[in-house]
Order: structure tokens, then C-alpha cells, then sequence
């Protein structure tokens, strides 16, 4: 894949430590006081998680898929996965949620895979709208569905915490395909099973 990284170019932990230091002397402060001095430490181990999706292949996640159905061809839809990710203009966070939806032809997947798709893809350096394009080019790839729907809403903190310091927005994208795209019908159901309140929240009333 051509954004991963060749490991061997991969720098060292002491040299993104050391990287860490310099943030923190820009940033004004010293590294070598006492409370930023395992900063560096525990800044890179937490890129390892931000960062991890580029340990995963999407498709690798989606390998195993099950035909067994009886004939089940309606939508599948997973919502309100929540997911972190970081825009790769400002290294700030994007947190949203990712509604994913298909239309199976004759296979269907795990849904905790679909799940990890949408990691997979968000713990890398992103905007958001190629995310939701991978997220639904994959499955479709993959499954070969009769459609694909990819809705995902997110705050940018690159927007609410610095810059335009607009708190409260939200961006909203979506890629649909195949029947999600070409058919009225599919899509305004899709459209109503998004907007339905979810079972939980009419459970609590
Ligand atoms: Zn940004």
C-alpha cells in the first residue's frame, strides 16, 4: 500500500522521542523538567494507538465472509460506530461516528469486521472524506454487494479548538454505491433506518 510506510525507513522510538522533545521546547517548555520527563515515552506509545491502523490491512479484516444467509438480501446496516481519528493538515483530532451499510448479493461478513474497517482506516493521518470513500471502496471491493452506503458524521478539533474556533459543528459525508446510488427506494430506506432512534434509546423511553 503506498501510504504505509517502508519499515525499514521507519525512524527509531529515540529518534520520535527526541521528536517529542523539540515539540515541547517549540511549544515553549522544558523537557527535562520533572513532569514532562516521560512525556516523550508516553507520547510515541500513543501514536502506536493512533496510529495503528496502518498496522491493518482492511482487506486482510475482511477475508472471512459467510454465504450461508438463506437468502437474507436486505440492508445490513451497523450504526453509530464511534471512531477517533487525526487530520492530516493539523495532526488534531477527528471524533465522529461511521454509519456503514450494504446490500448483500450472496455474502455476508462478521459485523465486528465492519467495525474494524472503520478503525483500521480512521487510526491513520485522514480527512474525512477520503476516509468514508476507503471505508466504502473496500467493502465494496471485498463483498461485491449490490450496494454500499458509508454516512459518517465528526467534530474536527482542528476547527473547534483552534482556527475558525467553531465549537458545536459537525461535518457530515457519505459515498453511496450501486443501489444505494442508482435506487430512490434503497436510499430513502437507508435514509429512514439512519434517522430511527436507535432500540436502546426507545428502550429507555
Ligand atoms: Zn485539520
Amino acid at each position: 500500500m503506498a501510504e504505509t510506510l517502508n519499515k525499514t525507513n521507519k525512524p527509531s522510538r529515540a529518534e520520535a522521542e527526541e521528536a517529542v522533545r523539540v515539540l515541547l521546547r517549540w511549544a515553549g517548555d522544558d523537557p527535562d523538567r520533572e513532569g514532562l520527563l516521560d512525556t516523550p515515552g508516553r507520547v510515541t506509545r500513543a501514536y502506536e494507538q493512533y496510529f495503528g491502523g496502518y498496522d491493518i490491512d482492511p482487506y486482510a479484516v475482511l477475508n472471512r465472509t459467510f454465504s450461508e444467509t438463506e437468502g437474507y438480501d436486505e440492508i445490513v446496516l451497523l450504526r453509530d460506530i464511534r471512531f477517533e481519528s487525526c487530520c492530516e493538515h493539523h495532526m488534531a483530532p477527528i471524533i465522529g461516528r461511521a454509519h456503514v451499510a450494504y446490500l448483500p448479493r450472496s455474502r455476508v461478513v462478521g459485523i465486528s469486521k465492519l467495525a474494524r474497517v472503520v478503525d483500521a482506516y480512521a487510526r491513520r493521518l485522514q480527512i474525512q472524506e477520503k476516509m468514508t470513500s476507503q471505508i466504502a471502496n473496500t467493502l465494496d471491493e471485498v463483498l461485491q454487494p449490490h450496494g454500499v452506503a458509508v454516512v459518517i458524521e465528526a467534530t474536527h478539533q482542528c476547527m473547534t479548538t483552534r482556527g475558525v474556533h467553531k465549537p458545536g459543528t459537525s461535518l457530515v459525508t457519505s459515498r453511496m454505491l450501486g443501489a444505494f446510488r442508482d435506487n430512490p427506494a434503497t436510499r430513502r430506506e437507508l435514509m429512514a433506518m439512519l434517522q430511527r432512534p436507535g432500540i436502546g434509546a426507545a428502550a429507555e423511553g
